[in-house]
């Protein structure tokens, strides 16, 4: 998500990063800019499964540091404007159950819509020491997401990693990395982590058009959390959204025998004494 970097450890982000106005153009509309203009670059979205050195691509990538379903609302948007990417998600996160009932249906609408899963992994959470432990703990995660999925898990990124895990390449039997050097160094790597450009925007890139790969990671989050200037904004408006969401996620725990039962809002309900 926009407000937990995917990026590196190299330098954390200063509290103040959060209060700063995040760049122009992070919105939903700015995000459908941004396709048209690929668009008329003449570049093909691709998964990164389809990396061809004769064509013009972009891989959108989309870490889902905090929710599921805002990834699912960027997926849609993608599809209607024609477009493909890949959604790397958390089997650790504080913040969804990828294997819920209705997150296994969020997946699945994901991959419906055109899209590919990969698995975000946090290195920390296994607290991950050596090279051993990681592979041990990524194939892990990996035949996990893939026994949600169906499918097997090809591509994995990471959240947060110390500069160690990207040391060289990360290939596992199945699945490899997409902070290997084919997908950075060989690549144009740009990401809008913090709300910040680095060098420049993504829009500023695909106006000079002078790539022909390019990796774009963007945080769903960032782009479809209404119009608060800073971070902050942005992620108490997802923090608004989560807490509406709180009782139908009460109801679904209360409902997993199919029982039917409706979780009323206690302000919304007047109890009759045995005398009225
Ligand atoms: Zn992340």
């Amino acid at each position: 998500m926009p407000e937990t970097p995917c990026e590196p450890r190299l330098k954390a982000p200063s509290g103040a990063v959060y209060l700063e106005p995040v760049e122009p153009g992070l919105t939903a509309e700015g995000y459908v800019q941004m396709l048209d203009l690929a668009k008329k670059r003449g570049y093909t979205f691709s998964t990164f499964a389809e990396v061809a050195d004769a064509s013009k691509q972009i891989f959108l990538r989309h870490d889902l540091d905090m929710s599921l379903d805002v990834g699912l609302r960027l997926a849609e948007l993608e599809a209607r404007e024609k477009a493909r990417s890949t959604y790397f998600v958390l089997l650790t996160s504080p913040l969804y159950n990828p294997f819920s009932a209705s997150s296994r249906q969020t997946l699945r609408k994901i991959r419906d819509l055109g899209h590919d899963v990969g698995l975000h992994f946090d290195p920390m959470v296994h607290k991950v020491e050596g090279k051993s432990e990681l592979f041990a703990s990524l194939d892990q995660e990996v035949n996990q997401l893939s026994m949600v999925l169906g499918e097997p898990v090809r591509f994995i990124s990471f959240h947060q990693p110390s500069p160690w895990v990207l040391g060289e390449d990360i290939v596992g039997d199945n699945y490899e990395s997409v902070y290997n050097s084919r997908f950075i160094s060989k690549m144009r790597y740009i990401s809008d982590s913090t709300g910040r450009w680095r060098a420049e925007s993504i829009f500023e890139l695909l106006e000079r058009d002078s790539e022909s790969h390019i990796q774009f990671l963007s945080h769903p989050g960032l782009w479809l959390s209404g119009s608060g200037k800073s971070l902050n904004d942005r992620i108490w408006h997802l923090v608004d959204e989560k807490q509406r969401s709180i009782p139908s996620q009460f109801e679904e725990a209360i409902n997993s025998a199919g029982r039917g039962l409706t979780l009323f809002d206690p302000s919304h309900i007047s109890l009759r004494t045995r005398n009225s």
